[in-house]
């Protein structure tokens, strides 16, 4: 979907909006102006990033702690298993 970021020169109002072909110029929601810029989304797309990666990285991390606490039991069985 072309979701982009705008920014209205006018009022200095940011929104997001849907652009289509079809539709006509996109106009600032709070002051109705058509002087408004397309913002590049490098900024949401880094948070979204951001964002994944950040939950690879506590997946990884519950995975490692489920490894350590599966290690464990395997430690305590064996201990246990020898007497
Ligand atoms: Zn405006």
């Amino acid at each position: 979907m072309p979701l982009y970021d705008f920014h209205c020169t006018k009022c200095d109002n940011e929104f997001r909006g849907l652009v289509r072909p079809q539709d006509p110029p996109v106009t600032c929601p709070s002051c109705q102006s058509t002087a408004v810029e397309k913002l590049l989304s490098g900024f949401a797309l880094h948070t979204e990033e951001r964002h994944r990666a950040a939950v690879a990285d506590s997946r990884k991390r519950q995975i490692t702690k489920n490894k350590d606490k599966l290690v464990a039991e395997e430690e305590y069985r064996k201990e246990h298993e020898g007497h």
